[in-house]
């Protein structure tokens, strides 16, 4: 038997860069500098070019970089904030937290992305004042459409890229530059992943910039002046943004290995039973490889045998969490509540061997 195919592995994640982490994490120790200091000034700027993004405020983690960037945009209690429901709650989480009403729309079939008609829907019935992007598994949703809609109903579009550092459009266009803000997160798992939780959010926006700066700390706009609403500590370590500035300029090597690997199991897996997205281009950075199968835990389970694991991202839609007892009673999204039946997650990142993908492969055409 040959050994079991993770779905991820930090550990070879990390051994080819240990000495470039040590070193940076030597120099933050011996600067004195832990918060706010010159890592993160650096690598705030360098993510925003990266990103192709005017500005990008780091803080501490993809979460609040979701809530804060809302709040940056002026989400409070009384708004309305439309968001999907196959995206593990984090856009939702955020717009409670701001004190805001989800509104949840349904998805694309195949990309599992917002899709453009059924927020459309919705729009004709009622007055949304900001609609969450999640540009799911790497995938850059239909920022064309969304973007006219925008346009045509006067709504905020803020992009969540916790999965899609770096996909981009035909024109080169980056995740995070199509709407009036964007989150990051650099959770460990992540495209580009600290080593602990860290987080950031781009604009083009100086004010949101400006703003965003002030909510991270405390609300302050002076040194013990709270003057904002909804302020708080979330603040990027300075060892953190260290690690992550050793990591971003490896970044697109990382990201074409991952597309290269969803690429070669959506032209190699032949089976029937198991529906794959197709092949992608630079708007796919494949953080998730997410098949769908009307079996998943036969599927699941013979893949174990096998030796692949799988994942299941993500097993309930928002709106039917048991958080929300019997508040979205009557949402029914059918593609939404179809998928998070059918989704199944195989292994995709960057340190996968060619002989696993063949493993992966091979499993998924035996069954
Ligand atoms: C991981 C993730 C987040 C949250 O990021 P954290 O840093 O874990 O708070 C938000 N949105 C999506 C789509 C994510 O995958």
């Amino acid at each position: 038997m040959t050994n079991t195919v993770p779905v991820n592995a930090l550990d070879r994640h990390i051994a080819p860069i240990a000495s470039q982490l040590d070193k940076a994490a030597a120099q933050v120790i011996s600067s004195g500098y832990f918060v706010l200091g010159p890592n993160v000034k650096a690598f705030e700027k360098e993510f925003a070019a990266w990103c192709g993004a005017a500005e990008c405020v780091s803080v501490a983690n993809g979460t609040e970089a979701l809530e804060l960037g809302l709040r940056s945009l002026g989400v409070t209690s009384g708004k309305a904030v439309a968001v999907v429901g196959n995206a593990a709650m984090y856009g939702t989480t955020a717009v409670l937290a701001c004190g805001a009403e989800p509104v949840f729309v349904d998805v694309d079939p195949i990309t599992c992305t917002m899709d453009p008609k059924a927020l459309e829907a919705v729009l004709a019935k009622r007055r949304i004042d900001v609609v969450i992007v999640t540009h799911l598994y790497g995938k850059l949703a239909d920022m064309a459409a969304l973007t006219l809609l925008a346009e045509k109903h006067g709504f905020a579009l803020f992009e969540d890229c916790a999965q899609a550092h770096g996909a981009k459009d035909a024109q080169g266009r980056k995740a995070g530059t199509f709407g009036a803000a964007a989150s990051f997160s650099f959770y460990p798992t992540k495209n580009l992943g600290a080593l602990g939780d860290g987080g950031a959010v781009v604009t083009n926006d100086a004010q949101v910039a400006d703003t965003l700066r002030k909510l991270r700390q405390y609300g302050w706009t002076a040194k013990y002046r709270n003057e904002l609403a909804g302020g708080r500590n979330s603040r990027l370590d300075e060892i953190q943004a260290a690690f992550l500035r050793v990591m971003l300029p490896l970044l697109d090597g990382w990201n074409e290995r991952r597309r290269s690997i969803a690429n070669r199991y959506s032209t190699e897996i032949r089976n029937a039973r198991i529906a794959t997205p197709p092949p992608s281009g630079d708007d796919f950075v494949a953080h998730l490889y997410v098949v769908h199968t009307e079996d998943r835990s036969g599927l699941q389970s013979h893949l174990a045998s096998h030796g692949v694991n799988s994942e299941i991202h993500y097993p309930v839609p928002d709106y039917r969490q048991p958080l929300f007892s019997d508040t979205f009673a009557s949402t029914q999204l059918p593609v939404t509540d179809r998928s998070c039946t059918s989704v199944l997650t195989l292994p995709c990142f960057p340190e996968l061997t060619d002989a696993e993908v063949t493993q992966v492969i091979e499993a998924c055409n035996a069954w």
